[in-house]
């Protein structure tokens, strides 16, 4: 066992809501991990939409001021009384919470970190635990992806997306992809989309209708929302699925049943957290997407990286939609 003592490091803070403005950088105390605690000093962090939610006020983060967040790869240097199985020197990672990444050191409770492999670098890592977890879940256990299967994946060219399309092409599905210019389309093509639509310019919903058959696919994984909650509906087979896992343009209307029951569709709305509920679970969805990064199933997108202190610069680029990939922050 080891402590080290209570001192300042430097963090982002965001005192009020809003755009990448809010994002400050500042000292923070940071005291001793407490018993079940680990202190982890940062390698590198990965930045989510989930994030810009949080300080856009979309989510409610649970203090204020508070330090975004949600994912990062570290080394332990403290540990809390009493604590087995975790020691100074392991490099760790955690996503999808506690909140407080953007940070050079943070305290971490134990159960929440797994263990990186050797053979998976820290900026690596920190671009596919909570991207990867969430594609593992979307594709694995929320619906389940089978060989012959023709799916819908809007923004295919992001952090999530890239790793949805590489994936689903290995398990054998026929991948439909959108996206809003042609370099990400190139991307998107790369990583396995069968069709890429840049619905910036096609309307996405014939399109769909047109490679189908008239058929439509039988899951839509939509992370855009307000601007595509409506097509992605009529993109659907009759008993399709339809995963609505996020806003980036905003929150969807209210769906009516009435939406559903004209196809008999199935709608869901999960989030990571509840599908890492244990730790079985954790460290299964974990376990599985670094087995698919290290067997080359999974690329991963590197795109954009940024000092840490240089989080709102990184928050500017993710919400004006100039990134691709995985964006990270290196303190
Ligand atoms: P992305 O890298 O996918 O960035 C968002 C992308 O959305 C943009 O690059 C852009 O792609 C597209 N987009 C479309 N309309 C807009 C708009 N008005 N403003 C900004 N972007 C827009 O981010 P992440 O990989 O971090 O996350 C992807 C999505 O998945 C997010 O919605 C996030 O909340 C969600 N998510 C949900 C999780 C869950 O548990 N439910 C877990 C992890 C992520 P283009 O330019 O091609 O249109």
């Amino acid at each position: 066992t080891a402590s080290a003592s209570s001192e300042m490091v430097k963090a982002i803070r965001v005192h009020e809501l809003g755009g990448p403005e809010v994002l400050k950088w500042e000292d923070v105390e940071i005291g001793e991990p407490k018993e079940g605690e680990i202190r982890v000093k940062n390698k590198a962090i990965g930045v989510n939409f989930i994030d810009v939610y949080f300080c856009k006020g979309v989510y409610k983060a649970p203090t204020m001021p508070f330090t975004p967040g949600m994912e990062a790869v570290g080394e332990v240097v403290a540990v809390g009384p009493g604590l087995t199985g975790r020691k100074v020197g392991d490099i760790v990672a955690y996503a999808g919470g506690p909140m407080g990444s953007y940070a050079e050191e943070q305290i971490l409770p134990a159960s929440k970190v797994v263990p990186v492999p050797p053979s998976i670098g820290p900026v690596i890592a920190a671009s596919v635990m909570l991207k990867g977890m969430t594609a593992q879940f979307l594709l694995r256990r929320c619906f389940k992806v089978e060989n012959g299967h023709t799916i819908l994946v809007q923004a295919a060219a992001g952090g999530v997306g890239s790793l949805l399309c590489q994936w689903a092409n290995a398990l054998g599905a026929i991948v439909i992809g959108t996206v809003s210019t042609k370099e990400k389309a190139a991307q998107a093509k790369d990583d396995g989309c069968h069709h890429v639509i840049i619905y910036k310019e096609e309307d996405f919903v014939s399109r769909v209708k047109e490679i189908t058959s008239g058929n439509g696919v039988d899951v839509v994984y939509d992370s855009v929302g307000k601007d595509t909650f409506q097509g992605s509906l009529e993109c659907l087979k009759i008993r399709g699925y339809m995963v609505s896992f996020g806003q980036s343009s905003g929150t969807p209307d209210p769906v009516p049943l009435s939406a559903l029951a004209a196809k008999s569709l199935f709608l869901t709305r999960p989030t990571l957290m509840q599908y890492t509920i244990s730790r079985d679970e954790l460290l299964g969805a974990a376990g599985e997407v670094f087995a698919s990064v290290a067997s080359g199933v999974l690329k991963v997108r590197v795109n954009h990286t940024y000092p840490l202190c240089e989080a709102a610069k990184a928050h500017a680029d993710l919400e004006s939609r100039k990134t691709s990939g995985s964006v990270v922050l290196i303190p």
